[in-house]
């Protein structure tokens, strides 16, 4: 591929993708603003923009092109993709594919942009810039792939965007350009990103969902309700994601407006079991989260004291020999052994109610990851 741009990405591979150059120029662009002087006009045209552009994002993008939580018609849909890609933020093919890859593997080593695994930076915005990001799995968004006029935006992704900044150009000169839509376009960016970034990493956690999701009222303000992300991760059918009187969700409102004009149809809630945080996990839910939990423990610690301690045993050397045949079974066999320092399921337990959520699941959790560890650590011992 010719000229080719690397920019090291925090222990994950190099950024190799030429759209790094449009991304870069519209951050420099912003500062045309010193020359061309920051108008009233331009100002007021740019936070209309970042709104406007905000709910392209939120109520495109996300809530219908990833997750369909409400019914539109054709037309309207082709608005809506217009509007999200008005942001820069490439194909609503493309984003949605994404995403839908995100909530399959949310924090795992699979995930494409999780701050656990890759960093904070490239969580943010390395990984759209990673050449292996680049292509666009339709199979995973075939439902809005067979549409057309969507295929042609996916190809011309930055038609909408052009098409605005020029209008901006029109509407108040340079100063539109620059003000009015580079600093609303760089804005909207890291205002997006910050959901794949930063609300993985702060805010609280309602629900136990096998990640790191959290959820966060500044994020929720800047950007439309999306900062309620854990609720997002809990629920993400849901066309409305502040699942709390006290939880702004502008997008969710501005929907509402939406149905009332007809625009928009079937918009799915969260069921009453959720808003009350008393549904069942799923087994892969559960599984995730003892994962977590169960890697809370030191193994390595709590095998050296025990290593430690084998010696004082009275049946030390029948211990040890039971240990070493114990390579298949060797939870089994720990929990029979009754050694000391081997986590019990009431510090696992105890573990969970420090670092989870409350659920209904907590005993399915707690005996999982209680497993895991037995299981983790009697592998370990059995080893001479
Ligand atoms: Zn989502
Ligand atoms: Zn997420």
């Amino acid at each position: 591929m010719k000229n080719e741009l690397k920019i090291p990405a925090g222990g994950a591979e190099d950024i190799v993708h030429p759209q790094v150059i449009p991304f870069v120029l519209a951050h420099l662009a912003c500062f045309g603003a010193i020359w061309s002087g920051v108008t009233w006009q331009a100002v007021v045209l740019g936070v209309s923009l970042y709104w406007l552009r905000m709910f392209g994002i939120t109520g495109g993008y996300h809530r219908y092109f990833s997750h369909r939580t409400y019914k539109t018609n054709r037309a309207f849909q082709f608005v809506l993709a217009c509007l999200a890609q008005a942001t820069a933020q490439k194909s609503v093919l493309w984003w949605g594919a994404k995403h839908r890859h995100h909530h399959l593997y949310s924090d795992t080593a699979e995930d494409i942009h999780s701050p656990r695994h890759t960093g904070i930076f490239y969580s943010h915005v390395g990984w759209i810039f990673d050449k292996k990001n680049d292509s666009t799995d339709l199979l995973k968004i075939d439902d809005f792939a067979r549409y057309p006029e969507l295929v042609w935006l996916h190809k011309y992704e930055l038609v909408p965007a052009v098409v605005l900044a020029v209008a901006c150009f029109f509407i108040a000169g340079w100063s539109g350009l620059f003000v009015g839509f580079f600093w609303s376009t760089v804005a909207l960016y890291h205002a997006t990103f910050c959901i794949n970034s930063l609300a993985h990493v702060h805010g609280k956690k309602r629900y136990v969902t096998g990640d790191d999701s959290r959820n966060n009222w500044i994020l929720a303000f800047f950007t439309m309700g999306e900062g309620w992300h854990n609720n997002h991760h809990a629920y993400q059918a849901s066309a409305r994601q502040g699942f709390r009187w006290y939880e702004y969700d502008f997008t969710y409102y501005i929907l509402l407006g939406l149905s009332k004009l007809k625009l928009v149809s079937a918009m799915e809630m969260p069921p009453e079991a959720v808003l009350k945080n008393e549904h069942r996990l799923t087994a892969r839910i559960i599984n995730k989260a003892a994962a977590d939990l169960a890697a809370s423990f030191d193994i390595e610690q709590i095998e050296a004291r025990i290593r430690a301690s084998l010696p004082t045993l009275p049946n030390s050397a029948e211990v040890q020999a039971c240990l070493e045949q114990a390579q298949t079974r060797a939870a089994d066999v720990l929990s029979s052994l009754h050694l000391p320092h081997v986590p019990t399921r009431d510090e696992v337990e105890a573990a969970a109610q420090r670092l989870l959520a409350r659920t209904p699941s907590i005993e399915d959790v707690v005996d999982r990851a209680h497993a895991l560890v037995l299981e983790k650590l009697g592998k370990r011992l059995a080893q001479v």
